[in-house]
């Protein structure tokens, strides 16, 4: 389901030197917009809103950014009253003090993934409509998913859920995450369905429940834009690592194989999700 020359190559490309770093309001984070939408052109996936780009205002301390830039895609499903936002940030630190913040697994590996996870469904239509979103200005406080969800291109009563990729490569435990079955329990059978067929360790965490003293994640990333407007999500990725917001987060250091894993893990899940989206996820309210 899964395009791995693809991924890697996307990952590759995102997570280099020339891109960098892709701090919000840089050449760089400009570059790795215009790698996402060419791709996006040459694999067939619909433009949302001109040119793939939404502008947003943005005044950003110690940056000249006047605004953030989002990428948005969209493969219609059959059934065009229900979407799901499929979403990866893909800023990072930049540069700073001359070293680059390469930002290969924060996040290159989660942007790769919702590319090759665009390919696929390019060309095996979903039932439901599939937004792919590239956040911007994540790292400046989720300021890209924060002004999609203000300024919706589709009502945002039509966006039934949200699954958010931030971090999804450095398995160095074979385990990925995936967090949102505690606020939302209707994700939970699909979730067990994934993770028994899944070739890495996929647990369940980092929500509301925190059995294990787990840390809280819902904040952590994008997904808590769509929270705190009552859609649904769920998140996937991995814990924190030695190389987290330094500038050894390179692409060396992931081992492909396991990204790779880690990619149809969550493509899995999101087929499951678009195949059952009727009976597993409420309809949402007019609002
Ligand atoms: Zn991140």
């Amino acid at each position: 389901m899964v395009d791995s020359a693809l991924l890697w190559q996307s990952f590759a490309a995102l997570a280099a030197d020339s891109m960098e770093g892709r701090r919000m309001g840089t050449r760089g984070n400009a570059m790795a917009r215009k790698f996402l939408a060419e791709r996006l052109a040459q694999l067939g996936v619909s433009p949302l809103v001109p040119g793939y780009v939404q502008h947003f205002d943005v005044t950003w301390r110690d940056t000249s950014a006047r605004d953030g830039v989002n990428v948005l895609g969209i493969v219609r499903g059959a059934d065009t009253t229900r979407a799901v936002v499929v979403s990866a940030h893909f800023d990072h630190l930049g540069v700073r003090h001359g070293e680059i913040y390469n930002g290969a697994d924060d996040n290159a590996s989660g942007s790769a993934a919702v590319l090759a996870l665009a390919a696929w469904y390019a060309a095996h239509p979903p039932r439901h409509s599939l937004i792919f979103a590239w956040f911007d200005g994540e790292e400046a406080g989720l300021r890209g998913s924060k002004a999609f969800v203000e300024s919706p291109p589709v009502p945002l009563r039509r966006i039934v859920a949200n699954v958010n990729l931030d971090m999804v490569a450095r398995l160095d435990q074979n385990e990925l995450y995936a967090a949102g079955a505690t606020p939302f329990p209707f994700f939970r059978p699909l979730l067990q369905a994934t993770a028994r067929e899944a070739p890495v360790k996929l647990r369940m965490g980092h929500d509301l429940s925190q059995p294990d003293g787990l840390e809280n994640w819902i904040g952590q990333s994008d997904q808590a834009a769509f929270y705190a407007k009552g859609v649904p999500f769920v998140y996937f990725g991995v814990e924190d690592h030695a190389d987290y917001h330094r500038t050894t987060d390179d692409a060396e250091r992931v081992d492909a194989g396991r990204y790779v894993a880690a990619v149809r893990t969550i493509a899995d899940f999101l087929h499951r999700l678009d195949e059952s989206l009727e009976t597993t996820v409420p309809r949402r309210r007019n609002r």
